[in-house]
């Protein structure tokens, strides 16, 4: 190759291809006291049960345990001696900073370190931590995004430790740092982060789902809450490739570049055997997770070539969506460790799959087990079809809601996509969940008539179901799977906060009028109970079942029918997000105090604000890389050709032009694209603070990402027929196959 024209480019690949085979063990090896056994330091690094009964005097453990079992507050009272005995543990295990862990609207997560050490006044210092640091930080948060709900003047926001999540040390090499997970509010108590709004929707959920089981006859003592079991896709790219793409560096996706001969056709990628070098990678981040108590599971190749999969087991929604977001964190940071870049985009590249996020979702506590689980007898059954119709109502009635939160500029270029749900919301129940409530809803009527025997609320079993029933229906968003629901339509860089806040409240609403619409149908009489559900199925199935669909989501029947019977999928950001506006949304999220109207306008703005920012910065990076390095390396191929025509024709020797002429076309062609795009790219003139964001958004949408698309596909042209040494970005087969 030659280096003058690419260097960058040469480097990275020989750098790849000259790595020491063995490499990814000297980089993946455990350190030497690490037992072999995971079980004997999982969790090690977690203030946890284990530690608050070492480290806490025994009421003041018992006082803990309640709040965190209760999710309550934490009694101010106790608060400094579990600081104390906090920071003791901390400190014996070499930590000497602490910081609140909170998650901004940004959807990442922040941090802000202080030393446990306060001078004495004497020349030397303490080491403090006091019950109020821990309990209450404070946090200038003026540069996180407030969507206007704070203004400068008043910019200190404060943050809390929500005990229901425990602290735990993060290492590196600058040593352990104590993190105390929080939730971020401004001194008015407005939400400024994702945490506060999943307590407060956990709340809500378990007030109303309480009332459903009283009104069976179980009066919970434990709060019920929802479980998120969250499986998390990426890809690994090696890092010599991503420092020479500014696109993968700066924006995470690859801007330019020509569908490699081979992709993901072969099916060969998926389940496949995992290369050691990712391997080894996979084991370190395992390690690392637990010893953060992050049980994690299952970890897999993916479809796409090198994109892989890590599961951990599912736990309450709340933690779980604080370790996912360690997930993230610990992914990125191993990769660099390995000489890799963990690619968290949802679609780092076209034409191969992006990655996405599934939360797998269901509701209960270990008193009265998982509220989704099929029961044994027809009493229970009966209280299971209640909340199973109640998701049905829940989604049918708020997808819009679903869908706003999971959208973002990234997460676009994914739904709808094949590899990822379609455009359009429903619920996938099976077959036989699908049969079994028709025949319940037609119960009510029907019995006693000749034929088929139909079945009984609380009289009736339900067949067993199958745990996993049948195909699992990867085209459905949101499937039923046996004993939990699966929402999959998360991108993979997304927090999880929003889905499971939004699904707990979509529930609670639900359960709420289940609630309302039983008791009314029994009059006080718990005889009449059987009747009441089965009528409350034939409401729902009724009024809710359009969102039920088992088929194929792709299929162009379903295409066709779904906008008349389901609710809108709305294919982008802009279309969608607007719904936080809606007077349905703000009722709803008002009514069980989620988000207050300047909250929930405040989310919409940061959304819309995120995809202007994104788009926005793409398409400058589009526009400096088309200048800088696919114009240069396309004219020089040109004169090389042109060089080589007039060279030959002096010698006599016929030379066909028919080359330059192409290459000349796909030039003119994608000068004209350049200059279009640079008039588009400052059309776009919006600035942070601006009143109305959604018509920047619409035209970011609108004329911007088409005009992206354009350019691209002219620099892609050229990549297939400009000479390899003279083009400076690595190609995708460099990038997905070499290892
Ligand atoms: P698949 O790839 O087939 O969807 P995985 O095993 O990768 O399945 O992931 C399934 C996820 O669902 C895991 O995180 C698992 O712990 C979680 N899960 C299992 N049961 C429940 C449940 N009752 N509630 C929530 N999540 C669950
Ligand atoms: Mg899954």
């Amino acid at each position: 190759m030659n280096t003058s024209a690419n260097a960058g480019r040469s480097h990275a690949v020989l750098s790849v291809a000259s790595r020491r085979r063995d490499a990814e063990f000297i980089a993946g090896r455990p350190s030497e006291n690490t037992p072999t056994d995971p079980t004997e330091y999982f969790g090690c690094n977690v203030f946890d049960d284990r530690a608050m009964r070492r480290y806490l005097p025994k009421a003041v453990y018992k006082s803990l345990r309640a709040t965190i079992d209760m999710g309550t507050r934490l009694d101010p009272a106790v608060a400094d001696v579990v600081a104390n005995a906090m920071k003791s543990w901390a400190m014996e295990r070499g930590a000497d900073h602490y910081t609140h862990v909170f998650y901004p609207l940004t959807g990442l997560t922040a941090e802000k370190h202080d030393s446990f050490l306060d001078p004495d006044g004497k020349g030397g210092s303490l080491a403090q931590f006091s019950g109020n640091a821990l309990v209450q930080g404070e946090a200038d948060g003026s540069s996180f995004p407030s969507g206007g709900l704070r203004s400068t003047f008043e910019a200190r926001g404060y943050t809390a430790w929500d005990v229901t999540s425990p602290a735990y040390l993060m290492e590196s090499p600058a040593g352990m740092v104590l993190c105390i997970p929080t939730v971020f509010l401004s001194w008015t108590g407005i939400a400024l982060d994702k945490k506060t709004p999943i307590l407060r929707s956990n709340q809500a959920l378990n007030q109303q789902a309480a009332r459903v089981l009283r009104i069976f006859g179980v009066d919970p003592k434990l709060p019920i809450a929802s479980n998120g079991g969250l499986e998390q896709e990426y890809f690994l790219i090696d890092g010599s490739f991503v420092s020479v793409r500014p696109d993968l560096l700066i924006a995470g996706r690859a801007l330019y570049g020509a569908t490699p001969a081979k992709g993901q056709e072969f099916d060969d990628q998926y389940y496949g055997v995992i290369p050691s070098r990712v391997l080894a990678f996979m084991a370190d981040v395992e390690r690392q997770l637990y010893r953060l108590g992050v049980p994690v599971k299952t970890r897999h190749n993916e479809v796409a070539p090198s994109q892989y999969e890590i599961a951990p087991t599912f736990e309450t929604g709340n933690l779980a969506t604080d370790h996912n977001q360690l997930i993230m964190t610990v992914l990125r940071k191993t990769a660099r460790r390995h000489g890799m870049s963990c690619l968290l985009h949802e679609k780092p590249f076209g034409c191969i799959n992006g990655s996405g996020k599934h939360l797998n979702y269901s509701i209960g506590s270990p008193e009265v087990g998982n509220l989704f689980a099929p029961g044994e007898n027809p009493h229970e059954n009966a209280q299971f079809l209640v909340f199973l119709c109640a998701v049905i109502r829940a989604l049918h009635r708020h997808a819009g809601f679903l869908r706003a939160v999971v959208s973002s500029a990234s997460n676009d270029r994914r739904l709808g996509a094949n590899e990822a749900p379609p455009a359009i919301m429903s619920l996938f129940l099976g077959d036989q969940l699908t049969d079994i409530l028709e025949q319940f809803r037609s119960g009510v009527e029907v019995t006693g008539t000749a034929g088929k025997r139909l079945m009984n609320v609380g009289v009736d079993t339900l067949p067993p179901l199958p745990a996993d029933p049948g195909d699992r229906n990867r085209t459905s968003p949101f499937a039923f799977v046996g004993n939990r629901f699966e929402f999959r339509a998360l991108g993979s860089s997304m927090s999880a906060a929003d889905s499971l806040v939004v699904l707990n409240t979509m529930l609670a609403e639900s359960l709420d009028y289940a609630a309302d619409f039983l008791e009314e149908h029994m009059q006080g009489d718990q005889a009449r109970l059987g009747e009441a559900v089965q009528k409350l199925i034939q409401t729902v199935m009724d009024e809710d079942a359009a969102v039920i669909f088992n088929g194929n989501g792709y299929s162009e029947e379903w295409q066709n029918r779904a906008p008349w019977c389901c609710p809108p999928f709305p294919p982008t950001t802009p279309d969608a997000v607007p719904v936080f506006s809606s007077p349905e949304v703000m009722a709803l999220c008002e009514k069980y105090q989620i988000f207050t109207r300047l909250e929930l306008k405040a989310r919409q703005d940061i959304q819309l604000e995120e995809y202007v920012k994104t788009v926005h910065t793409e398409a400058s990076l589009a526009v400096r890389m088309a200048r800088t390095q696919i114009y240069p390396a396309a004219v020089r191929y040109r004169q090389e050709l042109a060089a080589s025509v007039s060279s030959c024709r002096a010698l006599g020797v016929d030379a066909s032009t028919a080359s330059l002429e192409e290459l000349s076309a796909l030039i003119a062609g994608f000068e004209k694209s350049l200059a279009e795009m640079e008039r588009k790219v400052a059309l776009v003139n919006w600035r942070p603070g601006e009143e109305d964001i959604l018509p920047s958004a619409r035209m970011c949408c609108s004329v911007i990402l088409p005009a992206m698309e354009e350019l691209r596909s002219w620099a892609d042209r050229m990549e297939c027929i400009v000479a390899e040494d003279l083009w400076p970005l690595p190609s995708y087969q460099e990038m997905l196959f070499m290892k």
